[in-house]
């Protein structure tokens, strides 16, 4: 039977001793070979150690970079996509965020309510939000849901600490989304270059309009 060796016997040798060096002696390391040096080194005799020692010496001088969470908590950047809270006040359950989830991850149930007609009107109806409900172990964090909601009732939370063991707990019912309401940054400054937003930019021309033609001047 033929032998066939696993590994080709013609490769170079690349275990080399440094020539007039002993494990006693302390090593330098210039920068750019460094690596290439050190993988020597640690196949040399007590070379293991110096090779420990020489990256302990390293990242003595380097700034930490390490974080103590959870006792310190993290710095997130303002528009960190955390998780969705909901304010539950400005929900109409239009259900526009359910039907354009691309998941379908967003339950909502209601029910209609009638008002007692006031001052001689006719008696009015509306709905009533029973369960609004996020399965986040669905939700890819597409923020589609709060791009569409039309009365600013969804925004994003850098809460992220809601892990559970069973995904099934990972459905979280409007009350937990209420709560989450409380760590929705304010909103950013706008831009000093920026153009104002349409309303303010309205708002000054129908004050400018009747700042000219006050209210019964012309009559
Ligand atoms: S972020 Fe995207 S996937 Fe998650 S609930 Fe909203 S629309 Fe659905
Ligand atoms: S789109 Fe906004 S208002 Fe409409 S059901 Fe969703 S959260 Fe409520």
């Amino acid at each position: 039977m033929t032998h066939v060796p696993l590994l080709p016997t013609n490769l170079p040798r690349t275990v080399r001793s440094i020539p007039g060096k002993t494990d006693a002696e302390p090593i330098a390391f210039p920068g750019g070979r460094s690596c290439a040096i050190m993988g020597r080194v640690g196949r040399l005799p007590g070379g293991g150690l110096a090779k420990g020692l020489a990256v302990t010496l390293r990242t003595m001088t380097r700034r930490s970079i390490t974080r103590q969470y959870p006792e310190v908590q993290p710095d997130l950047p303002p528009r960190s996509r955390g998780v969705i809270a909901l304010f539950e006040e400005n929900c109409t359950v239009c259900m526009l965020c359910a039907r354009e989830c691309p998941d379908w991850c967003i339950y909502i149930d209601s029910h209609k309510e009638t008002l007692p007609a006031e001052g001689g009107g006719r008696a009015r109806t509306r709905n009533v939000l029973d369960r609004f409900a996020i399965d986040f172990a669905l939700c890819m964090y597409c923020g589609i849901c709060i791009e569409v909601c039309p009365f600013d009732a969804l925004f994003w939370s850098p809460e992220f600490e809601y892990a559970e063991y069973d995904i099934a707990e990972l459905t979280h019912e409007k009350e937990r989304l209420r709560e989450w309401m409380w760590t929705v940054p304010p909103p950013q400054a706008h831009d000093p270059a920026a153009e104002p937003p349409k309303e303010v930019g309205a708002a000054e021309k129908a004050a400018a309009r009747s700042a000219r033609n006050p209210p019964g001047a012309g009559t």
